[in-house]
């Protein structure tokens, strides 16, 4: 069996107005994501993760953050594509592990839900995806609710 394991890293920073896009969801917050596209920082690591699988660049390479064609763009459309390329070679996603780190907002009531949409975009059983949340101990860029980090590992089989 051929599989292939990816991992993905992204940073937002807090900025403007909430809701914070997270996972496909709108998380209740006072500030959103200073960022070109919607901002979701799950996403961008969940994409970066299967990019990196299959060894196909950055989610900078397939989307630049100069294109005003994606100024404000869903980043559904970036996972939906990177999903499609895996298709494309002959893989579907085994397993997905996420660690969210983040200060605030309290993400546990989320996890569930975003696991759940994150499958169906994946067109995954939502028993392969894991969703975790932890701060950082007030340490560092996310200890000073500056803003979220995420990182991503994907199994393709
Ligand atoms: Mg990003």
């Amino acid at each position: 069996m051929d599989i292939r394991i990816g991992q993905g890293y992204d940073s937002h920073r807090f900025a403007g107005e909430g809701p914070l896009r997270l996972g496909t969801l709108d998380v209740d917050y006072p500030q959103g994501f200073a960022a070109h596209s919607d901002g979701d920082v799950v996403l961008h690591a969940i994409t970066d993760a299967i990019l990196g699988a299959l060894a196909a660049g950055d989610i900078g390479d397939h989307f630049p953050d100069t294109d005003p064609q994606f100024k404000g763009a869903s980043s559904d459309q970036f996972l939906r594509h990177a999903i499609s390329l895996a298709a494309a070679a002959g893989y579907h996603v085994g397993n997905l592990d996420v660690t969210i780190l983040a200060e605030a907002p309290k993400l546990s009531p989320h996890k569930k839900p975003m696991a759940e949409a994150i499958a169906a975009l994946l067109g995954a059983d939502v028993s392969r995806i894991s969703i975790k949340a932890k701060t950082n101990e007030t340490m560092g860029f996310v200890g000073r609710r500056e803003g979220i980090a995420v990182m991503a590992t994907v199994l393709l089989v």
